[in-house]
């Protein structure tokens, strides 16, 4: 068997970045190869590489020109291309350090948005294949989307977003989807028009291969119908990509080695707490590193928590930045001091260690790829907030494929109240039919993963298929 050598190269944002260095590590696993991540510095300086190094893997930063992170007045389209541009040279460089050393790389892993890495490798005359950090059902609906089915999207996104009559169904997919199940790119109202262009520009190259891998960040039995769907493609489910401590435990040092890129949850006092609360009762509450949810939503929330009368874990992110880079001037919430007097509240945490607490009885969460894998991975059911994105179409498939957990209904202005939160949370955490579907898929997911499982045998297969040299762009 070969000894591969890979670059693997990450889009640097969290949601990004944590399941390609659980990637690397699988290959490194499975396969004896070689990694070399390659980041930006801004991002390499927030990585937690945890306090053991894994042989097999080597980080090298690259700057992409924004070594302190970017600000919301830089010029949005400066900063793309200069990620192209340096990000492509950084690939032109390792790989001719490689060869030099007598070791040169064999093939070049990377993740959605960075729609010209293949390209790249083509011209380096180099196998490449792209991570989908999404589910393969989203993959599914955005293939369809711009290969033949947009005006049945586009008229199904006219119609009101709970009318049934207007629902959608794509072929192989096993799900009747209406407006608000959507990834939010496709939806007419979407404020984030500029990331659909990526998304079609990655299908349309994607496109200019035969029959190209994908890996995805799922599992066979989590995804059966949407990993098959589409016969032009051969997506290969090698998730779920969290670290070995939370899920096969084979590498219990495995629990850090991941980006941070917003907070550290430095000192914090928030495990011990939850030491203290009774099996199943706290409330954990968080919406990722990127949704900064509106003052309003943030006020209602509280009153649902406080309602509710549960005690919560409640992480609310400090000098909160927006998609677009904008920071939001933090109001302090009216109910704060009462709020803490029930739970807690916290600027970030180590969301696995939260989940796998026996203390946590259910996850109010925004449906991030990885928090929803998280929360199946620890048994944990869920109340589904989803804010844009896959976030819609993951809350979809939570709620009524996988049934693990319940979708809050917004009113009419768009904003989830407390009485409906609270609402949820009691239905969640009274039924138990949630915790064991959860706990099935906790235990699907372990022998995904294990020796002989799907996504282990998916790996080693994706590597065979390296061999024989299946995944050059034509
Ligand atoms: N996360 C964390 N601590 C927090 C909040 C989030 O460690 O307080 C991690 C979480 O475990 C997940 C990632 O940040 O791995 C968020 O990714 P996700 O896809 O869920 O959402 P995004 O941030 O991309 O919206």
């Amino acid at each position: 068997m070969v000894q591969h050598r890979f670059i693997m190269i990450s889009f640097p944002a969290q949601g990004h970045i944590n399941p390609s260095i659980q990637l690397a590590k699988r290959l490194i696993h499975t396969t004896g190869a070689h990694v070399t991540f390659l980041t930006t510095v801004f991002a390499h300086r927030h990585i937690d590489y945890g306090s053991t190094t894994l042989s097999g893997l080597t980080v090298a930063p690259y700057s992409d020109g924004y070594d302190d992170g970017t600000k919301p007045e830089d010029d949005k389209q400066h900063v793309s291309n200069e990620l192209k541009l340096r990000s492509s040279q950084a690939i032109m460089d390792l790989v001719d350090s490689g060869a030099n050393e007598g070791h040169p790389y064999t093939c070049i892993v990377y993740t959605l948005l960075l729609t010209w890495v293949a390209e790249v490798a083509a011209e380096l005359h180099l196998p490449s294949v792209m991570a989908w950090i999404q589910p393969a059902t989203v993959f599914d609906i955005y293939y369809y989307y711009f290969n033949g089915y947009k005006e049945l999207i586009e008229n199904n996104i006219r119609a009101d977003n709970d009318d049934s009559s207007f629902a959608v169904e794509l072929p192989g997919l096993p799900l009747l989807l209406k407006s608000r199940d959507l990834p939010s790119f496709l939806r007419a109202s979407n404020p984030y028009s500029s990331f659909l262009p990526f998304f079609e520009d990655q299908f349309e190259k994607l496109g200019k291969l035969s029959m190209p891998i994908i890996l995805v960040n799922t599992f066979n039995a989590l995804e059966p119908e949407a990993l098959k769907a589409i016969d032009k493609y051969k997506l290969m489910g090698v998730g779920p990509l969290v670290p070995s401590a939370f899920l096969d435990g084979k590498d219990s040092s495995d629990k850090t080695f991941g980006c941070d890129l917003f907070q550290k949850a430095k000192g914090s006092t928030y495990m011990e707490w939850l030491n203290t609360k009774p099996e199943r009762s706290v409330v954990y509450v968080s919406f990722g590193s990127i949704s900064v949810l509106s003052k309003i939503q943030m006020e209602e929330l509280g009153k649902g928590l406080l309602d509710s009368g549960r005690p919560f874990l409640w992480v609310i992110r400090e000098n909160q930045k927006n998609v677009e880079g904008k920071e939001e001037k933090e109001e302090e919430l009216s109910c704060r001091a009462e709020l803490e007097e029930l739970g807690m509240i916290v600027p970030w945490c180590s969301q696995l260690e939260v989940l796998s607490n026996p203390s946590l009885g259910c996850f109010v969460t925004h449906c991030g790829w990885n928090s929803s894998l998280e929360s199946l991975i620890s048994g944990v059911p869920v109340v589904t907030l989803p804010q844009w994105t896959d976030q819609c179409t993951n809350a979809k498939l939570i709620e009524e494929t996988w049934k693990t957990g319940v979708r809050v209904a917004p009113n009419e202005g768009g904003v989830v109240v407390g009485e409906e939160l609270k609402k949820c949370i009691d239905l969640v955490m009274g039924n138990e039919e949630l915790r064991r579907n959860a706990e099935k898929w906790k235990e699907l997911a372990r022998e995904a993963v294990s020796e002989g499982g799907s996504s282990d045998n998916n790996l080693k297969a994706f590597l065979e298929e390296i061999e024989d040299g299946a995944l050059m762009l034509g």
